[in-house]
């Protein structure tokens, strides 16, 4: 089955993302569980905690269908002490925040060399970061989102997803995100040759680490490396691919996210892609 959402506003308190996610007619969802633009957000209280439940029970979301988003802020992967650490906090706080949530899931960009050192000590630091996080944590996954590897961003090639998977003690605990725009970007023509790029990603991660879906097209050709996402079939990417990847089985059973920037549009979008499943 395909779990279909967007990431829905959680202003007004993490409970709200449920009640949003139904007003569109989606089985997924994606949210922020503090302010993203921000190192430092107000605890959750109990209130909190138990209305986004309550709601989730209410509106039948699962916690295997929603994928929470860390903050854009952090970069696990800091070449620099005091970056790195204060990336590491934060990582370490939203990790616990799904906790409180009842929630499996927290979805990240990987991290950023910024020319300082190499890519492959980058990855080594990022998984470092995923190690101390998992040691403080329970039952919740990290899912490293590949990138379009704009500027120094890490993740746009799959072999640096399994770099970092394979640095990962706890491999029950790791997963990946495969944003279709980012995909796209980095310069996986998956409109040309779809079965090779899955082929491809299978044989250097793994489906086996498969834990969501960014649906998105993109507003720059394949291999730009710049990461701007469009409404579905307005962009580069087309209706075909979605058509295509809605039937794949191998996208069964995970959040398939919208990140798509017309959030009008996302009612209709969703039914369109349920429609053709
Ligand atoms: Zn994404
Ligand atoms: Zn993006």
């Amino acid at each position: 089955m395909k779990y279909i959402g967007a990431h829905v506003s959680a202003s007004g308190g993490v409970e709200s993302a449920p009640v949003n996610a139904q007003a569109i007619g989606a089985t997924a969802f994606a949210l922020f569980t503090k302010n993203q633009r921000q190192w430092v957000s107000k605890p959750l209280t109990d209130t909190n905690i138990a209305l986004f439940k309550e709601n989730c029970a209410k509106y039948g979301f699962q916690s295997e269908y929603i994928l929470p988003h860390d903050s854009y802020l952090i970069n696990l992967g800091h070449p620099e002490k005091e970056g790195l650490e204060k990336s590491r906090a934060a990582f370490l706080d939203e990790m616990q925040r799904c906790e409180q949530l009842g929630l499996k899931l927290l979805n990240f960009h990987p991290g950023s060399h910024l020319k300082k050192i190499t890519p492959e000590e980058c990855l080594t630091l990022i998984a470092e970061s995923i190690n101390i996080a998992l040691d403080k944590t329970k039952g919740v996954t990290a899912v490293i989102e590949n990138t379009a590897g704009q500027g120094t961003n890490l993740g746009n090639e799959f072999w640096q997803l399994k770099y970092i998977i394979d640095k990962v003690e706890d491999k029950s605990r790791v997963g990946v995100c495969l944003d279709t725009c980012h995909t796209f970007t980095a310069g996986y023509d998956f409109l040309s040759d779809y079965d090779q790029v899955f082929q491809d990603f299978e044989d250097q991660v793994g489906f086996k680490y498969l834990k969501g879906i960014h649906l998105n097209d993109s507003k720059k050709a394949l291999g730009s490396r710049v990461d701007r996402h469009d409404s579905i079939g307005y962009g580069f990417i087309g209706n075909k691919f979605f058509e295509k990847m809605m039937r794949d089985p191998r996208f069964d059973n995970m959040p398939i996210i919208l990140e798509t920037p017309d959030e009008t549009l996302w009612e209709k979008e969703i039914s369109w892609l349920k429609s053709i499943v």
